[in-house]
């Protein structure tokens, strides 16, 4: 059953959300939301609406309507501080360190002396000790991923949207990526993934949100989904039938 959007929803909250660009309808009417500690995949075909979507809840682009909220409270242009947005191609800064960006953070946010214990163990947990001294420029995109998450997990951030994640890591980075989606899940963070790679969806995600042409088509549990377009339908199954 779809649950109705309240005041008392914690966690991140999209409510109504429309995104015109010029006549072109590229989010209309979309409503859902992502609790604390939870995964959700934001999946749909190209030109669904996913980055248009991720980009109007970090706030780096105006929605022509809606409402983003955190617990219940409207998210106003601030939202930069408390969602986190890691883009498809993760930016670092070239010339500091992966330790020099957590520095960097720490003062940005008047972090209370005490975070280098914090930050240090974030690094060894999301598996970058080894990376603590190499520059941006020098880091792959699986450690430049881990480098951002450690900056908006130290900064406190408690809703992470990541634009096709698993796109250009290897298997090994892949996994890794999970490893630190546990990590996340542990922190009570609200993920929320788009990604056009189901078996990861299925893999990762505690719930699916499933776009077409800017709208929702479909949503809930992996297994619910399957299960409504018949049992031994895989998630691919699903996927197909729904946004056909
Ligand atoms: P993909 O899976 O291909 O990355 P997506 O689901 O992320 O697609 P969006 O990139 O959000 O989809 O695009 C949704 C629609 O909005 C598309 O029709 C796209 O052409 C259009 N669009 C996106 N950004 C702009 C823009 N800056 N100006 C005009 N139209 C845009």
């Amino acid at each position: 059953m779809r649950r109705m959007a309240t005041e008392e929803t914690s966690g991140l909250e999209v409510r109504g959300l429309q995104k015109r660009y010029g006549n072109l309808v590229a989010v209309q009417d979309l409503s859902f939301f992502v609790r604390p500690g939870e995964t959700v995949g934001l999946l749909g075909p190209n030109g669904a609406g996913k980055t248009t979507t991720l980009l109007c809840i970090a706030g780096m682009v105006r929605p022509s309507g809606g409402e983003i909220r955190w617990n219940g409270q409207l998210l106003g242009l601030e939202r930069g501080r408390s969602v986190t947005l890691i883009a498809e191609t993760p930016e670092v800064y070239a010339m500091l360190t992966v330790w020099e960006h957590l520095v960097f953070v720490a003062r940005a946010c008047r972090l209370r002396e005490g975070w280098q214990r914090r930050a240090q163990e974030l690094l060894e947990r999301l598996g970058l000790s080894e990376q603590r001294d190499t520059l941006g420029e020098a880091l792959s995109k699986g450690m430049r991923q881990k480098t951002l998450i450690a900056a908006s997990v130290l900064a406190g951030t408690p809703a992470l949207l990541l634009d096709e994640p698993m796109i250009g890591l290897d298997p090994r980075g892949q996994r890794e990526l999970r490893g630190m989606l546990e990590e996340l899940r542990r922190e009570g963070i609200a993920v929320l993934i788009s990604t056009h790679l189901l078996e990861s969806a299925e893999a990762i995600c505690d719930r699916v949100v499933i776009l077409k042409q800017g709208r929702l088509v479909a949503e809930g549990a992996v297994d619910d989904l399957r299960q409504r377009r018949g049992s031994e339908k895989s998630l691919e199954d699903a996927f197909l039938e729904i946004t056909q």
